[in-house]
């Protein structure tokens, strides 16, 4: 006979382990949670290689936020390890901090003219402001609008065209909006209240918010193609992405695939931070030193050198929805097909929504579905 689950759930990746924990612990439901790849933790999974180093296998994940409610939950699943991000780039031969900020500009530009341009930034947006390149750009200062278009081709310009394949003009607004000139001397990449990272790295908080859980069934290995009709069940939640889900029946929505080369020397550091991007030089964007961000130290360390490239589904993994307004649309045609023809099924996380969120966002909008399903239980 078949087994019977209230929940199935496609994917063990933030989404479908913090739903099955909440699904069954509050309120005794019998979920199967299953997901293609060999391995839980999604695209936050870190395990050790021959060397003994933790490293993230899709690509370095650090944890920030500034939702207490988020830090509270995986707090039941974890300890914290304080860790704040800092990236330099490799522009004009120096290492410059990232994002673009006063000590980049003295580094890059000789006193004098170094300091006419910070006088001319504090006086038109004050001290310790984030201010899109995008908007610097449109400024009635012309050494504003000058630093500006600088910046843009030095920083901005080709880290954006390799990690999309496009030219900024055709990806969302949004996107370079995004990119801050930071007229401050705090070079950390992040600003948010909350920066640690889990103490014994993600998957083993994701072993403890999925496994041994009472009322949870983990199958590995499994897609939900093979799943078929060996289990049945009265609800899903997918995780994975909603255009396969449909057998792209409105056409594919385009991801951005990554590479990573990881590569191990036998010394303590390899690079002066935790992240160094590579802006104008080298078919990599970046190079991330994972000793930095699991706080591990030993004679050896570990670094993951990150190529974009196309996504081919199938063979290589849907990592970032291309931000434009046209495959939005095509998104919001395949969210009215699932409100049509798959009422049971609710679609959520970075595929199922086609949205990229961080890992932080990942767990509201999970804690958020849950908040849903238990105000309006089946
Ligand atoms: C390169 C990279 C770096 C990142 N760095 C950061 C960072 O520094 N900080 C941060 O906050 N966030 C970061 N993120 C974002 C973070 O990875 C996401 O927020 C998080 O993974 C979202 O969780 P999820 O459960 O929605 O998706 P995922 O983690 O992708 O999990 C989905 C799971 O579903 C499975 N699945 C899909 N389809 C099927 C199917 N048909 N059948 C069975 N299983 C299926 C997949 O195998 C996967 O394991 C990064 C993302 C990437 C790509």
């Amino acid at each position: 006979m078949k087994k019977h689950y209230d929940w199935l759930i496609v994917g063990a990746g933030f989404t479908g382990a913090i739903l099955a924990e909440r699904l069954s612990s509050q309120m005794g439901k019998r979920c199967l949670v299953i997901d293609s790849r060999d391995h839980i933790a999604g695209n936050a999974f870190d395990t050790r290689n021959e060397a003994g180093i933790l490293f993230h296998q899709y690509g370095p994940h650090i944890f920030h936020t500034n939702a207490p409610s988020v830090v509270e939950y995986l707090s039941n699943f974890t300890t914290w390890r304080p860790y704040e991000h800092r990236v330099v780039g490799f522009v004009d031969n120096r290492l410059i901090p990232i994002p673009f900020n006063l000590t980049s500009l003295e580094i890059l530009f000789p006193k004098m003219e170094a300091d006419r341009l910070k006088g001319l930034l504090i006086g038109a947006y004050g001290m310790e402001q984030k201010v899109p390149i995008l908007k610097m750009r449109q400024s009635s200062i012309q050494g504003i609008r000058d630093l500006a278009s600088f910046i843009y081709d030095k920083v901005f310009y080709g880290y954006t065209t390799k990690q999309w394949g496009l030219e900024p003009e055709e990806l969302s607004p949004s996107v370079t909006a995004r990119v801050p000139v930071h007229i401050s001397y705090d070079d950390r990449y992040f600003q948010d209240r909350f920066q640690e990272m889990p103490a014994e790295g993600y998957t083993k908080m994701f072993e403890r918010i999925l496994l041994n859980r009472e009322g949870v069934d983990v199958s590995l290995g499994t897609s939900f193609l093979d799943i078929g009709g060996q289990v049945s069940y009265d609800n899903m939640i997918f995780s994975g992405a909603i255009d396969e889900f449909f057998s792209y029946s409105l056409g594919e929505l385009p991801y951005r695939s990554l590479r990573f080369d990881f590569q191990t020397y036998q010394q303590h550091r390899h690079q002066p931070a935790g992240q160094v991007n590579y802006p104008v030089s080298e078919d990599f964007t970046r190079i991330s030193e994972m000793n930095y961000l699991t706080g591990e130290f030993s004679n050896c360390t570990t670094v993951a050198v990150e190529y974009p490239q196309s996504h081919v589904p199938g063979s290589t993994v849907p990592y970032y929805p291309i931000p434009r307004d046209q495959n939005q649309e095509l998104h919001n045609r395949y969210v009215a097909l699932a409100a049509k023809e798959a009422k049971n099924i609710t679609f959520c996380g970075r595929l199922g929504d086609y949205k990229y969120y961080n890992m932080d966002q990942a767990v509201a909008r999970a804690l958020s579905v849950f908040q849903q399903i238990a105000a309006n239980p089946t």
